[in-house]
């Protein structure tokens, strides 16, 4: 019997087995036929403290005995109001709003549509978005029209609005000037992953780049949206990448670490201005028309308190530091291989390419993908891009055996 599930990012034409989790722990997922895999990616960049922290797991077991669901439209809960008051303690002064929604994808859609809001309840309306180039912002059409074109995008190109995509600071006078020229131009907001292009391949850039690029939008009123939602919550080295620049955004995303990557949230942040813009005592048509079905559901928001709770009672910096310092020294041992090339890392997050260049649809991927999937790892390169953003609670020996895997990896593909 087949199975009636399609999968996202999955070709199932090429038949690769689908592995059937049943508990995870840590950094340890469980198959249904007892095999124990290492996640060496974060189930996909959300868990943090590791699978099941007892603390989240609790959180969401009690909430869903006091209140499971509630309308959020004029209408509010105890967790919700709890994670709002904790993000706006632990963000810039300046970020004073929080609306919640339920994935990255619509974080970004939201953190857009305020954008454009702002600029027509100011009289002045502005449309056209600048992004970054090889960004990526979520599947949305909204969050495809602001991210990177490609394969994975091609059949709906036509119906992507138009952006304005700044050169990736390779040179970074080239990409200031690129920013500045856009700006001068008019635009209503640059969006941009800070220090790290996530899905664009682990690209890293410098914080003096990002810190430049902020400028030159204040300094023309162009938003500034901080779109955190895979680098923040420590996977950088610090909560969230903008504070190794000194950046404070004019909208921040948040979701994938909200809730430690227990269960769906996302919230985006916003400046006073733009909550202000939205505001009328007499006119209705200027509320903000945005909401989802499960917009602040209470055993969602449960879990994203019990992870801010988790980040100030226990030492996840510490975590950190040391996840970071492993990481290190084994990226280290692994660039001494000739086949690898750019060897890159940022806090917990380590990558490099198996061969020059880099290519999603490269003819390594599948095979790369069965080599790890045999050794009981869990790790997903992208294209010929290999890299290794575990949870902050893998062991020492865990992680050993992820690059030990990877070093078999590079011995038998590299060439
Ligand atoms: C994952 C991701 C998104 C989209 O989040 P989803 O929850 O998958 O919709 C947006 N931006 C960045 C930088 C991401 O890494």
């Amino acid at each position: 019997m087949t199975s009636p599930v399609w999968h996202p990012f999955t070709q199932h034409g090429l038949g690769e087995p689908i592995p059937k989790v049943a508990t995870a722990s840590g950094a340890v997922l469980t198959t249904v036929d007892g095999r124990e895999v290492i996640d060496a990616i974060s189930s996909w960049w959300v868990t943090t403290h590791g699978h099941n922290h007892p603390r989240i797991s609790a959180a969401i077991a009690e909430q869903a005995g006091k209140l499971d669901q509630i309308i959020f439209a004029g209408w509010t809960h105890e967790p919700a109001e709890e994670v709002a008051a904790e993000l706006v303690r632990i963000t810039p002064p300046a970020l004073t709003r929080v609306f919640f929604s339920d994935s990255g994808s619509t974080a970004v859609e939201v953190a857009l549509k305020m954008a454009l809001g702002y600029w027509l309840h100011r009289g002045e309306p502005r449309h056209r978005i600048l992004v970054l180039e090889h960004s990526y912002h979520g599947d949305t059409i909204g969050a495809m029209s602001v991210g990177a074109r490609g394969v994975y995008n091609r059949a709906y190109a036509p119906l992507l609005f138009d952006v304005g995509t700044i050169p990736f600071p390779h040179d970074m006078q080239v990409t200031l000037d690129a920013l500045e020229a856009e700006c001068r131009a008019g635009a209503a907001a640059f969006i941009v992953e800070p220090l790290v292009l996530g899905a664009g391949g682990m690209l890293l850039y410098a914080p003096e780049t990002l810190a430049a690029m902020r400028d030159i939008c204040a300094r023309h009123g162009v938003l500034f949206i901080a779109d955190e939602i895979m680098t923040g919550w420590g996977r950088t080295g610090t909560l969230f990448a903008c504070e190794q620049a000194e950046v404070v955004p004019d909208i921040l995303c948040l979701s994938k670490g909200l809730t430690g990557g227990a269960v769906p949230l996302a919230v985006t942040l916003a400046i006073e201005p733009i909550f202000q813009a939205h505001w009328s005592q007499t006119d209705r048509s200027r509320q903000f028309f945005h909401s989802s079905s499960y917009t602040a559901n209470p055993i969602a928001c449960a879990a994203a308190a019990a992870n801010l709770a988790i980040w100030r009672d226990e030492p996840v910096q510490a975590r950190i530091d040391a996840l970071a310092g492993a990481q290190a020294r084994h990226l280290a041992m692994a660039a001494s291989q000739p086949s690898v090339h750019s060897p890159r890392q940022l806090g917990t997050i380590a990558a490099f390419e198996l061969g020059a260049g880099q290519d999603y649809l490269s003819d390594l991927a599948p095979r790369l993908l069965a080599h790890f999937r045999e050794r009981d790892l869990l790790v997903r390169p992208m294209g010929n891009t290999i890299y290794v953003m575990p949870p902050y609670s893998i062991t020492p020996e865990q992680l050993g055996k992820v690059w030990t895997g990877i070093g078999e990896a590079i011995d038998r593909f590299g060439g």
